[in-house]
């Protein structure tokens, strides 16, 4: 198996599990950009958002329904802000969904630097 989260998923590598359930994983990114930094993920594999179908949708929705419990356990109280990057342009560096939750005591800053 060569996909680095369906390893984290078997437990061949370890991560800073914070919520788990049949259907998805969330665990502590491990380069955090913000305070608080989870990562959640389908336990299917899927490569990306762009690659997602009808079937997902209950998945989807469960990534972004708990995202709120876990901000706030992991000292988000006041907000957080979700990243999906996809693909190439959305500079997705593994190929298996996830979501970033960040955040923190401080505002995480603007969404974008624009160009
Ligand atoms: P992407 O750029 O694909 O949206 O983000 C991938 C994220 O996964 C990065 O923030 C990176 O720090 C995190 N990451 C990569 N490998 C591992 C790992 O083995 N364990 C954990 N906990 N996070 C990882
Ligand atoms: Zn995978």
């Amino acid at each position: 198996m060569s996909c680095i989260f369906c390893r984290i998923v078997a437990g061949e590598i370890p991560a800073g599990k914070v919520y788990e359930d049949d259907d998805i994983l969330a665990f502590k990114d491990i380069n955090p950009a913000r305070p608080v930094h989870v990562l959640v993920i389908p336990k299917k594999h899927i490569e990306s958002l762009a690659h997602v179908s009808a079937d997902d949708t209950p998945v989807l929705g469960k990534m972004l329904a708990i995202a709120n419990r876990i901000a706030v356990e992991q000292g988000s109280p006041d907000g957080f802000r979700i990243i999906i990057n996809t693909g190439r342009v959305g500079h997705q560096e593994v190929p298996h969904l996830h979501i970033h939750i960040v955040g923190g005591p401080e505002p995480v800053g603007p969404m974008l630097k624009r160009i």
